[in-house]
């Protein structure tokens, strides 16, 4: 029934011209971490909450994340700057510096590894790999009253989304919120929930009822790899278990909380300019990665979420009145391939562990008679080759490498950086793009690896599941590149839009709804025609 309204709502729908209407006072930016198109697909059907309200704005259910780096850190790096990774220089969510004087050649995308006793995985958080603007810096050139505020479950969702200089930006630390701000009273808010989602993590968690919809998913799946069976899952977790709160609905209601706690102390929306909250909820992604996205668990997510965005919205009506909410991911997903291969995808598997770089680079060695490992990289994506090497064997080394990868069963292609370097960023819609494109659209020619290896479909990159991962994203596929797009204000018609949108449109967009002037030849993304209220000035 409520695609039939959709579809009457589209194909009834008059051209709109564009009709510059106030900008409103709050825009509301959310992430919906690994919210796969075909996740909001299957349950945007069933859900009445917060989904069913935003559902009635203007929706690109298959829009894009283009870059082949289908990641957390660069999914975040799109939405409010309009630049891909290759622009905005946020290639992975980790790359190689391998001229780096610290022993961890890793760097992290959301850290600064300048900073002395640090590493890839303890880190200083911060933005400056983050080379362009954000939406938050262009309000506040525009209106310097104007406030940007970023609430997050991960670090790098709030500063991918906020950049250089929010106002306040507060994200999920493994154990509490925490922020990378310096000085500035620490908002009454955040003392609250900090007491309270403490409180809250010290008490044991009993089994989510599941509603029937749930419960028809709830069969048990054995994972290969050393993991967990999942499948029925209902977040049952003792007292003090943070890793298991944070793979739970209560992580998004927490950050959710929070989020409503500032909007209240710091009156956003009520000031003399627009202000801007973005909002990463990471719970979706880590449920995903924990369970599979077909299961009973992410079910009782899903529905979770609804709700508690439903109560969000609420809020933000009764408290703020005229805001806009815009609605995304960073990234999609896909199941476990156990289930996907029980469900008839044939070519589900999990990646042979031979294909890590640590091994091939330790097979390498040992045919060039050097000690160790001459490859840094995972098991897809980036990869490069030691520094260290001679020059002269450099070279060989390199084309053994690509040999070898390009001859597995389970590698679709590998490009090298000079390829990638001469190859010109695509133009067609990404639904069109070429492998090569698609690697393109996240090189950055400093940062990127000596060659990047893409999986064939529907090979998941993780052979080992006994740490608690059984399912990921990352890939050049578009079950990992769709993710819906959302824009939403009071008045805004209902349309269902199935066009291969991007999430680099969603800054030239929101610029246009705020009369936000935005140099075209400095982003990726072109405004929406189809957003009204905008004035399209950057197309
Ligand atoms: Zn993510």
């Amino acid at each position: 029934m409520r695609f039939l309204r959709f579809t009457l709502f589209a194909s009834l729908a008059t051209p709109l011209a564009a009709q510059p209407s106030p900008a409103p006072k709050l825009t509301v930016v959310i992430s919906v971490d690994q919210l796969s198109s075909d996740l909001f697909d299957e349950y945007r059907p069933l859900l009445g909450g917060g989904f069913a309200k935003l559902g009635q704005g203007i929706v690109f259910p298959h829009a894009y994340q283009g870059h082949a780096a289908s990641e957390t850190c660069p999914g975040h790096s799109t939405i409010l700057t309009g630049a891909y990774p290759a622009r905005n220089g946020i290639i992975a969510n980790v790359w190689y510096d391998l001229s780096q004087t610290r022993s961890d050649k890793a760097v992290y995308c959301a850290e600064d590894e300048r900073v002395a006793g640090t590493s890839s995985t303890a880190y200083t958080v911060s933005p400056w790999h983050l080379k362009v603007p954000t939406l938050g810096d262009y309000m506040k050139r525009q209106w310097p009253a104007s406030r940007t505020v970023a609430v997050a479950g991960k670090d790098r969702a709030a500063v991918m989304m906020t950049g250089q200089r929010p106002d306040q930006r507060w994200f999920w630390n493994g154990k509490t919120f925490a922020t990378d701000l310096k000085g500035g009273a620490t908002p009454q808010t955040l003392i609250s929930a900090r007491t309270a989602i403490a409180s809250l993590v010290a008490q044991p968690q009993a089994a989510l009822e599941p509603p029937a919809l749930c419960a028809a998913k709830a069969t048990i799946v054995p994972v290969a790899g050393g993991g967990q069976p999942v499948g029925a899952g209902r977040f049952v977790r003792a007292a003090g278990d943070l890793t298991l709160f944070r793979a739970s609905p209560a992580l998004d209601g927490a950050t959710l909380a929070l989020a409503a706690g500032l909007v209240l102390e710091m009156q956003l929306g009520k000031g003399a300019a627009p202000d801007l909250l973005a909002v990463g909820l990471s719970a979706t992604d880590y449920v995903g990665h924990r369970y599979g996205t077909e299961g009973q668990e992410m079910c009782l997510q899903m529905l979770s979420l609804d709700r508690d965005l439903g109560d969000f919205l609420a809020f933000l009506d009764r408290e703020v009145g005229d805001y806009a909410v815009v609605l995304t991911a960073d990234h999609g997903g896909k199941d476990i391939p156990e289930r996907e291969r029980a469900a008839g995808v044939a070519g589900a598997a999990r990646v042979d562990p031979s294909l890590a770089a640590s091994n091939v680079g330790k097979a390498l060695a040992a045919r060039f008679g050097l000690p160790g490992s001459v490859l840094y990289g995972s098991n897809f994506g980036d990869v490069y080759v030691d520094r260290s090497v001679a020059a002269g064997q450099r070279a060989r080394i390199l084309a053994a490498a690509l040999a070898t990868y390009r001859a597995h069963p389970q590698v679709e292609a590998a490009f090298t950086n000079e390829q990638l370097a001469r190859t010109p960023m695509p133009t067609a819609t990404p639904d069109k793009w070429t492998l090569i494109e698609r690697a393109r659209a996240s090189f950055d020619a400093k940062r990127s690896g000596d060659f990047v290896v893409l999986l064939k479909r529907d090979i998941t990159p993780i052979a080992d599941t006994k740490g608690g991962y059984v399912s990921t994203h990352g890939s050049v596929w578009d079950y990992d590149r769709r993710v819906p797009i959302i824009f939403w204000r009071p008045g805004y018609p209902a349309q269902n839009i199935d066009l291969p949108v991007q999430t680099v449109d969603i800054l030239p967009s929101v610029a246009a709804m705020l009369g936000l002037p935005i140099a075209a030849d400095s982003i990726d993304g072109k405004c929406l025609p189809q957003t009204p209220g905008a004035a399209c000035t950057t197309r």
